[in-house]
């Protein structure tokens, strides 16, 4: 899944090859992805691209005033095309959700697997997305004491509370391990109890991980992000290869409906993690 990093190159990449170029057509594969009825993504016709930008995990193309914002979910992406087929999209087949026809150029929306969750919205203003106007502070806008403040009296564990968009926004599955493996966490910490010296070293490893991140993303070709998301992990990703810290195995535990990886002997003081949704359902 794309998270801050990944949505920020994304828009950097449209910002530089897609701003000053018309709409000329956006065609629909699938219905399921528009999440707005009115106007109708043939409003964008015509229209000049001004502007790309992130909120949070979101990706907004400001097309003079009008906005056509995504988000990618779990296995959603842009591919961006220097020779954009002419040809619409076969409604109902493939992966591509939605292609945007920008003079020769463009790009596709596309969504891999069965469980489609990728979404799109045609607005006025991107606070009309709900998942935007509920954002918390950007990550790499939040500093050291707001950061601190957002932890306070949190009861919740604090993978949760750092992959929570409405306190948070930016972080997912993939940077949370990245992030609490370089801090030396347990992704079971209760996020309000962590310690003052604790929650200063998260800080910062949120601002270099994901600093390091945009950095090396920016470097990237559009098509070539996924893998250098993936080639940049530590621990996420890779239960079972050896900690690059410390030689331990990374292992895997399961908790609500996601699996995150970490390194015992960096992180819980070299207790494996029991899987939780497996505890539960045993109860
Ligand atoms: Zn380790």
């Amino acid at each position: 899944m794309p998270e801050l990093p990944e949505v920020e190159a994304l828009a950097k990449h449209l910002r530089d090859h897609a701003v000053g170029r018309m709409v000329a057509r956006v065609d629909v594969a699938s219905m399921s992805v528009l999440k707005t009825a009115d106007p109708l993504w043939t409003a964008l016709h015509g229209r000049e691209v001004t502007d790309a930008v992130r909120h949070g995990k979101y990706l907004d193309l400001d097309c003079g005033g009008l906005h056509l914002v995504c988000h990618l979910a779990k296995a959603g992406w842009l591919r961006w095309s220097d020779k954009l087929s002419a040809t619409p999209p076969k409604p109902g087949r493939g992966p591509i959700a939605l292609r945007v026809h920008l003079g020769g150029v463009g790009f596709d929306l596309t969504e891999a697997g069965t469980q489609k969750s990728l979404a799109a919205w045609i607005v006025e203003d991107p606070a009309e997305v709900p998942g935007i106007a509920r954002l918390g502070p950007d990550a790499l806008e939040a500093d050291a004491d707001g950061f601190a403040a957002l932890l306070e009296g949190r009861t919740e564990r604090i993978k949760t509370v750092l992959t929570e968009q409405s306190t948070i926004a930016g972080i997912g599955n993939a940077y949370s391990d990245e992030i609490l493996h370089a801090a030396k966490l347990s992704p079971f910490a209760t996020a309000g109890k962590l310690d003052a010296a604790a929650v200063t070293r998260l800080h910062g490893y949120v601002q270099e991980i994901l600093r390091d991140a945009v950095d090396r993303s920016l470097r990237q070709d559009a098509a070539r992000l996924k893998a250098e998301k993936r080639s940049g992990m530590r621990v996420h990703g890779r239960t079972g290869l050896p900690c690059p810290v410390c030689g331990d195995a990374v292992r895997e535990v399961s908790f609500a409906d996601r699996s995150m990886q970490y390194c015992p002997t960096c992180q819980t003081g070299g207790k494996q993690l029991a899987d939780r949704r497996m505890s539960r359902l045993l109860k």
